[in-house]
């Protein structure tokens, strides 16, 4: 697409062993029967303790992620900030299960508010419900099951971790996201996230809920809590993503026979975000939203709404957000005109993230169409450098 078209802007600041680096990972993970073993192996290998860190380090972790720790990715959110792009610290860990660990999460989200609030070029801190609580706990709130005593407990100590992270955000002024996860987890989020909306965006939108449009409820949704917040007169936060579950809520809802909760068609989906930021755009008063997507289409829709709205390309309550090592022609052509953008930038421990360094290798297999894009790019612009 013409607007995001400037590979020199796109690369920008990457280096030719940057580009040469990302030519080979995204080469090798087009195919998707080499991700597939990749995969594998590497999941393998970390479980059997094999010293593949460095290998993971140096190629599929350095293009998709910013460091091991929020000190480690300074030089990440450096480079991004010369370049008019923010950077969302987004603490990775995943597969945390005990009390220990959420309380050790907690305070790592917590420690990644406290540096937005010292960074000007961190504008969003963000977490994963999942990385405080056990998936189980969530799964059963959402079934509306009676919960036993120890359950009980568990959720007290979730909603006092929300709580708290919540109240750190606002009180040091740094708007929160709070990812989305499965469906059928999620309304026991929806629910915990829509209490904190109420509770702290009374003055402006500082506590964000994630709206995946690939689910077939979700337009309805909106216009409930749309209205929910006029009535009430509280501000709304909202992070519009198509969804990034969507064979598993597939194969679900067909194996326990139950409604399906996705759209069955791309198509649906990109309507329906589409839809959700033209909503969100016609109640700008009132919702603050962010355009957390890779899809050129909807990118330049968007683009197209702020300018039929006569509103700033740079106006705060409107965010464009990609995720580290992802559609960089997207997010240097959008800065480089202007736009108020920032990048997902994904953290820790190596072994920690492996689960967020699978997905993003298959969702750049060419079978999802997203891999030619980037290569394309990447040879567009060997080839000029080599020619210029
Ligand atoms: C900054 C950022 C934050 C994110 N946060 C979250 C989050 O909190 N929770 C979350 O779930 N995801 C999150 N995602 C991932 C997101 O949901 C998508 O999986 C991913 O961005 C790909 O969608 P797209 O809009 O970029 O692009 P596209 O490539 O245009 O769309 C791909 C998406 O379309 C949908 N889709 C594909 N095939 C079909 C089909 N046959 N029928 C219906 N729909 C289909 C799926 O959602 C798929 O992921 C985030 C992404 C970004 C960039």
């Amino acid at each position: 697409m013409e607007f995001f078209d400037n590979i020199k802007i796109t690369y920008a600041d990457k280096s030719d062993k940057d580009l040469n680096r990302a030519y080979f990972l995204f080469r090798i993970i087009s195919r998707p029967f080499f991700t597939k073993i990749l995969t594998s192996v590497l999941q393998l290998a970390i479980r059997i303790r094999l010293p593949i860190k460095e290998i993971v380090k140096a190629t599929i972790y350095k293009q998709f992620c910013g460091g091991t720790s929020i000190e480690t990715s300074q030089s990440t959110a450096d480079n991004l900030w010369k370049s008019g792009i923010g950077t969302i610290l987004n603490f990775s860990a995943e597969g945390k299960e005990t009390l220990e660990d959420f309380t050790m999460t907690k305070q790592e989200i917590i420690a990644t508010i406290q540096k937005a609030n010292q960074s000007e070029n961190i504008p969003f801190a963000v977490f994963k419900p999942t990385a405080i609580t056990s998936f189980s706990l969530l799964e059963k709130i959402t079934r509306r099951q009676t919960l036993n005593k120890q359950e009980l407990k568990e959720k007290k100590e979730f909603e006092s971790r929300i709580n708290e992270i919540c109240k750190t955000a606002v009180e040091l002024k740094v708007p929160l996201f709070i990812d989305a996860e499965e469906s059928w987890i999620q309304g026991a989020i929806d629910e915990m996230i829509m209490e904190m909306m109420q509770k702290f965006n009374g003055d402006k939108a500082w506590i964000f809920n994630t709206l995946q449009l690939y689910r077939n409820d979700r337009i309805a949704y909106l216009k409930e809590i749309l209205s929910d917040a006029k009535n009430k007169n509280y501000f709304i936060g909202l992070k519009l993503v198509r969804g990034a579950y969507h064979r598993q809520e597939i194969e679900r809802s067909n194996d326990l026979n139950y409604p399906c909760p996705v759209h069955k068609t791309k198509e649906d989906t990109d309507k329906d975000f589409n839809l959700a930021q033209k909503i969100c755009i016609e109640n700008i008063d009132r919702i603050s939203f962010c355009s957390a997507t890779h899809n050129e289409e909807s990118s330049a829709y968007l683009t197209d709404l702020i300018s039929q709205q006569n509103l700033k390309k740079n106006d705060k309550r409107i965010l464009f957000s990609q995720l580290l090592g992802m559609s960089d022609h997207i997010t240097y052509n959008l800065a480089n005109k202007g736009y108020y953008i920032a990048k997902y930038v994904p953290y820790g421990p190596v072994k920690d993230v492996m689960p967020y360094l699978i997905r993003r290798a298959e969702e750049n297999t060419s079978i999802t169409g997203q891999m030619s894009r980037e290569l394309t790019n990447i040879i567009k612009e060997k080839r000029r450098r080599k020619n210029s």
